[in-house]
């Protein structure tokens, strides 16, 4: 029997993935009374199913470890990253607050850690070669008490176990060992995403939240132009005295929408199937802007591994961090022809919405991965053991020209392309498209290691689909208070939030791993949530209903008046700073200057 929800609370949040869960964990530090409704069956949305890393400039693990970094590099490198398209203020907050967001969540019980892995544009501006990317270690299912089996796990041991992403990834067989032997040894251990959830859910229910799963959140109730609540598809409606928080993540598997946002034909989604836009669709019923990244570059090219869903429809799978980087790959399309570095998938993303204005058509989708048996010898393909046989679904042929016929390729151009190719690798560089040369390519695979000649056969082939995280989503605030449409100066939606891959990240064009880092904060949720934030912030104390200085919209604020602010920042200093042994203090809008306590020290 469904459980009846009616009741009031002081925030709703709507999604438990990364952003909802680090929002109820906030609100609960500053004593609020928080409800976290989940549409799914299971906890963790897409972060849970994602490799789980933050990206956090000027952090303090890096600094403790004896790294070296400074705000004016981290936003340098920001702005190298946004190519003019993103937005000043959202950057700078949250270059500024995503290190206290850290420090909270690790006062909190989170023992992140610094990975090995690089920026992402090792050739920008203040990029740095390590010390900006955190992970989380595993973690035990069994400390989750009651949500034990209540969590999203992705498929496959890697990622469910830990070792996926590191250096040699899934082609590594030291870590096909370690995530079997884990799979004995400890097969309640959650990691990568699915570990970032399994500490946030222990967080959370050790603060008390209440969470259900199975309760979409169906519409927003108005009330003299406020958001004051939710009602969910089972009908329940439920009051929310001091806001919404929108952190249902993008609209990845929403056909509908992807087509109206993406301009990538065959698009295959890598999210769970809840992750359908459900709040954007609400916050645009009551005006709600959207904002649209027009060069979003966390585009992939992937495709399914129908075993992993028997009957069903199985995920994307992202074989652009996986099997184009490696060596004996290419990627061409219809025409036999190569169109960009496959080892860099940014260098991809553009090429895949290239234009032919005269043949009315993207040539470079559908677009195929071919390979060679020298490519199966060591490498690993769709999920599987390095060495494993390739699954009966993918095309194979003994010759180039079969394999071609076999997947409707034009032969004669996918004969010269692989000679081409192939005298390029026996030179060490690949003239057409610099693959294995870009410095994200270069520091994690060598040249050397990303090409290989395809010239053994059998001849394998399998048609690759663009997979992406979506490109729009809810314009929002500094705060991430969600912003009405139409207006020249936004004003925010009252009494609505967004956070996480629900709202529109920094404006990023290349944000992939900036919207790691929301992920961090806990009331921002995702890059996208960095937008949408404004209710509870954590990292300085939450400025809880904080209102920007130019978003002031008067008294049909949600946001609370002074009396009510100082009651939070009571609370702040009582509970939540004391609690974590931090000095986290609030910063409160509208307190005079002296009533403001000072910052840390060691506050960049
Ligand atoms: C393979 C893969 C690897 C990735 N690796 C990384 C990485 O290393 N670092 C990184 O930063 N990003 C990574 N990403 C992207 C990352 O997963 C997302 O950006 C992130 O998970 C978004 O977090 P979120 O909390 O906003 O949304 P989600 O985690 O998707 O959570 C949204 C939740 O809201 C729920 N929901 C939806 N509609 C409703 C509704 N109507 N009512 C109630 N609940 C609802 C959903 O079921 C879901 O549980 C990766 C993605 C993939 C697929």
């Amino acid at each position: 029997m469904t459980q009846q929800l009616h009741r009031a609370c002081d925030v709703v949040v709507v999604g438990a993935g990364c952003a909802g869960l680090a929002t109820a964990i906030a609100a609960a530090e500053l004593g609020l009374d928080c409800l976290v409704l989940e549409k799914a069956a299971k906890l963790g949305g897409g972060t849970a199913i994602s490799s789980g890393y933050l990206w956090v400039g000027a952090n303090h693990l890096h600094a403790a470890a004896g790294g070296v970094d400074s705000l004016e590099a981290v936003t340098a490198y920001l702005r190298y990253v946004g190519a003019g398209g993103l937005d000043e203020a959202r950057m700078a907050a949250f270059i500024a607050e995503a290190p206290y967001a850290l420090r909270f969540f690790e006062a909190a019980g989170i023992p992140f850690r610094l990975s090995p892995r690089i920026d992402h544009y090792g050739m920008a501006p203040g990029a740095l070669a390590g010390g900006r990317i955190l992970e989380t270690p595993p973690i035990e299912a069994s400390a989750l008490g009651a949500h034990y089996d209540n969590i999203l796990l992705p498929a496959g041991p890697l990622f469910r176990l830990g070792g996926a992403t590191g250096k040699g990834g899934a082609n590594s067989p030291a870590f096909w060992q370690a995530a079997r032997d884990a799979e004995r040894d400890r097969p309640g251990q959650r990691a990568s995403g699915a570990g970032l959830v399994s500490w946030l859910v222990k967080l959370a229910d050790a603060r008390g939240v209440e969470i259900h799963t199975g309760q979409a959140v169906k519409r927003l109730t108005m009330q003299d132009g406020r958001v004051t609540g939710v009602v969910t598809a089972n009908g329940d409606t439920i009051a929310a005295r001091r806001g919404v928080v929108i952190a249902s993540g993008g609209y990845e598997s929403n056909a509908e929408l992807v087509r109206r946002f993406e301009a990538l034909p065959g698009w295959q989604s890598m999210f769970p199937k809840s992750i359908s836009g459900d709040g954007l669709v609400m916050a645009t019923e009551h005006g709600a802007a959207v904002h649209v990244i027009g060069n979003n570059l966390s585009v992939f090219l992937g495709f399914r591994n129908p075993e992993e869903a028997p009957g069903g429809t199985a995920l994307c799978r992202l074989s652009g961090t996986q099997e184009l980087p490696s060596p004996h790959t290419i990627v061409v399309n219809r025409h036999g022809r190569r169109f960009a570095d496959e080892s860099f998938f940014q260098a991809v993303a553009p090429a895949l919405r290239e234009f032919d204005v005269v043949a009315r058509e993207q040539p470079n989708l559908p677009c195929w991965l071919i390979f060679d048996q020298r490519y199966v010898a060591q490498n690993s393909f769709g999920g599987r053991p390095p060495g494993a046989e390739i699954p009966p679904w993918v095309d194979r042929a003994p010759t180039l020209d079969a394999l071609a016929a076999r997947l409707g390729i034009a032969a004669e151009g996918l004969a010269d392309t692989v000679r081409r190719f192939n005298a390029d690798v026996g030179d060490g560089t690949d003239r057409q498209f610099g693959r294995g040369q870009s410095a994200w390519g270069l520091n994690r695979y060598a040249p050397s290691a990303t090409l290989g000649p395809i010239e053994e056969a059998p001849f394998y082939g399998i048609c690759l689909h663009p997979t992406a995280l979506s490109s729009a989503g809810l314009l929002a605030d500094p705060r991430a208070r969600a912003a009405c449409q139409g207006a020249s100066d936004p004003r925010p939606l009252c009494g609505r939030q967004c956070r996480g891959a629900h709202g529109n990240r920094l404006g990023l064009p290349n944000w992939f791993l900036p919207r790691v880092r929301p992920h961090i904060r806990p009331c921002r949720g995702t890059p996208a949530g960095r937008r949408r934030h404004g209710v509870i912030r954590v990292p300085c104390g939450v400025r809880p209903f904080h209102r920007h200085r130019n978003y002031r919209t008067g008294g049909s604020s949600p946001h609370c008046g002074g009396a009510a602010r100082r009651v939070i920042r009571d609370r702040l200093f009582s509970s939540s700073c004391r609690r974590s042994k931090l000095d986290i203090r609030p910063e409160v809008e509208g307190c005079a200057e002296s009533e403001r306590p000072a910052r840390n020290g060691d506050e960049p």
